[in-house]
């Protein structure tokens, strides 16, 4: 009895063995054709230099759209299409800060609106301004403190988390609530330090929101160098801002994400890789997104022309409005659930196109074990972290309906120096390292249709 388990045992061993041994030869294929031949770095200069930065409902959105569905068809993709969506359309315009010490004449100050904030409607609006270093410190001012002036939310992003996701999520509330709370307590408008974890006075953009029972007061941002000094400045004496600027929220429009999948082999349950086509109005937009893009069409490309023979339909995903509403992975969502499309897996490139060096994973923990156990074969491309929990937000409404969802993880040590601002250019974007995070998704994939 023992040696027929022990042979067993043996043989059970070496077929995992053979397995893995193929799989590693399919990993080194992959990330061979791909640092050879990808496409993706070519087509991030296209996306970035032609077309440039593509704001939901901007005219270059919708050429990026036309674009992306020639991509995937250059890719080999069988069948590609539009999926329409209502999108936010919200318009920055002309905008200026100022300010002046009692003492001094009015000097300018490097400045973003912050999205879908509403602006002074073209007229100055000046006042004295207070700061806070916190909101809980906020949270204390009374109302008489706070009315008619500008609040200064002067947090920084911290800089001891190795993992600066960690430091970007707790200072996002800054961003993204200190408009309506300035208002609520009569002030004129909020002034945030940004989300940077650069030392200089680039300004980083992104999206706040208001709390629609309070009235709309801008938000903007100044970079840290900016922040710096007003914070010296506040010191020992009073500030006046004055701020014009013409942003608002302009209604919705009809746009699309843009899709394109080849069909499985074995059945029609559906694998998605995706990133978000939309980018801020500043810069080009090349870590966030357009390098999660181009990985994705990469990733067909790179099935079609090895032959892999996918067993499910991997579907390629360019989102629509990440960046100010989410609404193309809400309405992908939405028809994969109306339509009853199974889907098995889904994962996000959105954090720039840096060295791969994990993959988040958002699922129960014996698929989350499964993926762990392949750890071995994304050693040798550097791909050891396996421990994130989150995954893009894209997919998040496919992960809420059960789907298991994933991120790919690149090096986050240059993201927040750039994330959001006028730096985010082509230039900034390496193409082996890029090239490199569309291998793993693919060998990740590979895996997936493989054995799930
Ligand atoms: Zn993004």
């Amino acid at each position: 009895m023992k040696k027929i388990l022990g042979t067993s045992l043996l043989l059970f061993g070496l077929a995992a063995f053979g397995q893995s041994k193929e799989d590693s030869i399919q990993f080194r294929k992959i990330s061979t054709e791909i640092l050879n031949n990808g496409k993706g770095y070519n087509e991030l200069r296209e996306l970035t230099k032609t077309i440039g930065h593509r704001l939901s409902g901007s005219e270059a959105y919708e050429k990026s759209v036309q674009w992306a569905a020639q991509k995937l068809r250059d890719a080999g993709a069988d069948k590609v299409w539009l999926q329409d969506v209502m999108i936010p359309v919200w318009v920055r315009g002309k905008e200026s800060l100022h300010i002046r010490t009692s003492a001094g004449n009015w000097k300018s100050i490097k400045m973003l609106s912050l999205g879908n904030s509403e602006g002074t409607g073209g007229k100055d609006v000046s006042g004295e301004i207070i700061m806070v270093k916190s909101l809980e410190e906020y949270d204390k001012l009374p109302a008489e403190k706070v009315k008619d002036k500008i609040v200064f939310f002067n947090y920084s992003f911290d800089q001891g988390n190795v993992q600066t996701f960690i430091s970007y999520r707790d200072a996002s509330p800054y961003r993204r609530t200190t408009a309506s709370l300035t208002a609520k307590k009569g002030g004129k408008f909020a002034i945030i330090r940004s989300l940077s974890s650069a030392l200089d006075d680039v300004p980083h953009t992104g999206s706040m929101r208001y709390d629609e029972n309070i009235s709309k007061v801008p938000a903007i941002t100044i970079g840290n160098t900016s922040a710096d000094e007003l914070e010296a400045l506040l010191k020992n004496q009073k500030v006046t801002a004055k701020l014009n600027s013409n942003c608002g929220m302009k209604g919705e429009k009809l746009s699309h994400s843009v899709i394109g999948e080849i069909t499985g082999k074995k059945d029609q349950s559906v694998i998605v890789v995706g990133g978000h086509l939309d980018s801020w109005d500043v810069g080009e937009g090349a870590h966030d997104d357009g390098a999660g893009i181009v990985q994705s069409i990469e990733v067909l490309r790179t099935f079609k022309k090895l032959g892999i023979g996918n067993n499910h339909t991997i579907r390629a995903v360019c989102f629509a409005n990440e960046e100010n509403g989410t609404k193309g992975g809400k309405q992908y969502g939405k028809v994969a659930k109306d339509n009853n499309e199974k889907h098995i897996f889904a994962i996000e490139s959105d954090a720039g196109g840096f060295s791969p060096r994990g993959i988040s994973l958002e699922m129960d923990e014996p698929q989350k074990n499964q993926i762990k156990s392949w750890v071995h074969l994304f050693l040798p491309y550097g791909v050891y972290n396996f421990e994130g929990k989150y995954s893009g937000s894209d997919i998040a409404p496919l992960h809420e309906m059960g789907v298991p969802t994933a991120e790919l993880v690149p090096d986050p040590q240059r993201y927040f120096d750039i994330h959001h601002t006028e730096e985010d250019t082509f230039e900034k974007v390496s193409r082996r390292e890029l090239l490199l995070g569309s291998a793993v998704m693919t060998q990740l994939i590979y895996m997936i249709d493989k054995n799930w």
